[in-house]
């Protein structure tokens, strides 16, 4: 990394979140650099999951295939450790019902390997050390192997993680609660134990990680009070295993040991003038129902194309305040969640509650048994029940601001296709819905581009209730719809939807 380096928006933090935000960024033309303050990638694997909207999202861009080859898909995850039912995802409305298991360290890989075919530069061993905001840009201080420099950069993105030194500079409070309870997480180099299964009963994670390696996160109620702070030691994991399951397992030869806890925060705001985050910079929670690195890559998702927008000059005045709108309410809904499920976990450990804590868990494992409890909360924990609704005030179609279903469809240019594989470039699709001898008499003409925006006129396959009668659909490039339309008038829906292009795509296109 030169001194006095120039780039268009720098990203700080190579996590998960910060990775994905860099190569959309770069795939819609933003130059962007990434400073990380490790040498190394991370070893250690602290997530073990991608939930079904984290793939639908991989799957828009192209990506899903890597990750299934990467990763073992299972038919679900669990709401609390504390339940014996798991949510069963089998049943979602999703291309992906599935929870895909793969350590942190292979996607982290993978989307390493991804930010660096679309040109992004990520810079390992530099620590940013301070900012200072100025009218037209951003000056991060970074020091590394090659001395201290100062990076410029039109915009500055703090994905640098629950302890973000960006959110710190930039003065943005991080308001919550404190860690009241901790866990223990252990990789341990032993292959499947006759014990394991009874380990499971007794609420013990148990996750095989790959050949020969095996993840246990344990809730030793007489040491849930010690601080995460406290190192954890093999004697310690033993003694807790034995007392919760009766069994130590044979854990042997620890590859990584930690205490983790259950403060729980959200940023007053994810920006500030040129600043802004995403991912664990912006909340940290418990990790029950394993949530926190899906919420940063859809953080990652809605912010790229937008910042990508503003940086290019083309977006709607609106547009990038938006991000803070839509994943800020997000990152409430998931640390309050979170803060509930913790409850679950906790009431069982805790003395003073007794069997009544017990009996609640009960009550939740029936309640999971029912199909419609399992939908409602398998659909909220996986992310696919995320949207963007407009105010109740608002007289659009019921379908603006739903996630964009994965449809088949038949196009008349190019054959056979899906929703998903028309958003693979990152850009907005208008997508005109026809009959099929409509499309037949249509002379093929390949899928018009214009600027940031694909248009495609297509029949769809298969009967879905909530698409009957809908004409036109604008699709955001994070696989949002931005605007539908059921209305046979032509001229209404010129005017509607030159209104939904001057809010979302960009001035000029209206
Ligand atoms: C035990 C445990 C289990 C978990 N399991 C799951 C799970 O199953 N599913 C799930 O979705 N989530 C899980 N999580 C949460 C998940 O690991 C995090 O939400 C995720 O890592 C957040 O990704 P991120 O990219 O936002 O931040 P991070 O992964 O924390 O990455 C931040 C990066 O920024 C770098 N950095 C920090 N400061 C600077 C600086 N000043 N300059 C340059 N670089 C800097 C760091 O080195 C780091 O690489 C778990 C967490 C824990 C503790």
């Amino acid at each position: 990394m030169g001194a006095g380096a120039d780039t268009e928006v720098l990203v700080v933090g190579a996590g998960p979140t910060g990775l994905l935000l860099a190569g959309e960024l770069a795939l819609a033309g933003v130059r962007t650099e990434v400073v990380e303050g490790r040498l190394e990638a991370h070893r250690e694997s602290r997530a073990l999951n991608l939930h079904p909207r984290s793939m639908e999202l991989m799957d828009a861009r192209g990506l899903a295939g890597r990750f299934l080859a990467a990763g073992r898909p299972v038919p679900g995850w669990q709401f609390t450790a504390s339940l014996r039912r798991r949510l069963d995802f089998t049943a979602l409305d999703t291309r992906h019902p599935y929870a895909l298991l793969i350590a942190q360290s292979r996607t982290e890989a993978l989307l390493t390997e991804r930010a660096g075919e679309l040109g992004v530069r990520i810079h390992r061993g530099y620590e940013a050390v301070a900012l200072r905001q100025r009218g037209d840009g951003v000056a991060v201080d970074v020091r590394g192997p090659g001395g201290p420099v100062t990076v410029r950069a039109r915009y500055l993105v703090g994905c640098d993680g629950g302890r973000s030194f960006v959110r710190q500079a930039a003065g943005i409070g991080f308001p919550g609660t404190e860690e009241s309870m901790t866990a223990v997480v252990g990789d341990f180099a032993v292959a499947d134990h006759a014990d394991n299964d009874r380990a499971r009963r007794h609420g013990v994670l148990v996750a095989r990680l790959e050949a020969g390696l095996t993840r246990f996160v344990v809730m030793d109620p007489r040491r849930i009070r010690v601080p995460s702070t406290e190192p954890v030691t093999l004697e310690e994991f033993r003694t807790s295993l034995e007392r919760v399951c009766g069994t130590d397992c044979a854990i042997d030869e620890p590859r990584w040991l930690s205490r983790f806890g259950n403060a729980t925060r959200l940023a007053e705001s994810y920006r500030r003038g040129r600043v802004l985050l995403a991912g664990d910079a912006a909340h940290i929670h418990f990790p029950v129902g394993a949530q926190g690195l899906n919420t940063g890559l859809q953080d990652a998702m809605n912010l790229g194309w937008k910042l990508a927008a503003h940086v290019r000059g083309r977006a709607p005045a609106t547009l990038l305040d938006t991000y803070h709108t839509e994943r800020h309410a997000v990152g409430r809904a998931v640390t309050t969640g979170t803060r509930a499920q913790t409850l679950l976990v906790e009431l069982p450990l805790t003395e003073r509650y007794g069997r009544p804590a017990g009996v609640l868990c009960e009550l939740f494992d029936t309640l999971l048994g029912m199909p419609e409890v399992n939908r409602h909360l398998a659909d909220r924990i996986s992310g696919l029940d995320i949207g963007y609704p407009p105010p109740a005030t608002s007289r659009a179609d019921p379908l603006t601001g739903r996630r964009m279903p994965d449809i088949s469809l038949t196009t008349v240019a190019a054959g056979p296709t899906r929703a998903y594989e028309l958003l693979h470039d990152g850009h907005f699709v208008l997508l005109h819905l026809v009959r099929a001898d409509a499309l037949r008499d249509r002379t093929a003409a390949a899928p018009e581009r214009t600027g940031p925006m694909r248009t495609v006129t297509a029949c769809p396959q298969g009967a879905r209730p909530d698409l009957d009668g809908v004409r036109e659909i604008l699709i955001r490039p994070d696989g949002y719809i931005a605007w539908a339309s059921r209305t046979a008038d032509l001229t209404v829906r010129r005017a509607e939807r030159a209104r939904a292009l001057s809010t979302w795509v960009a001035a000029p296109q209206a």
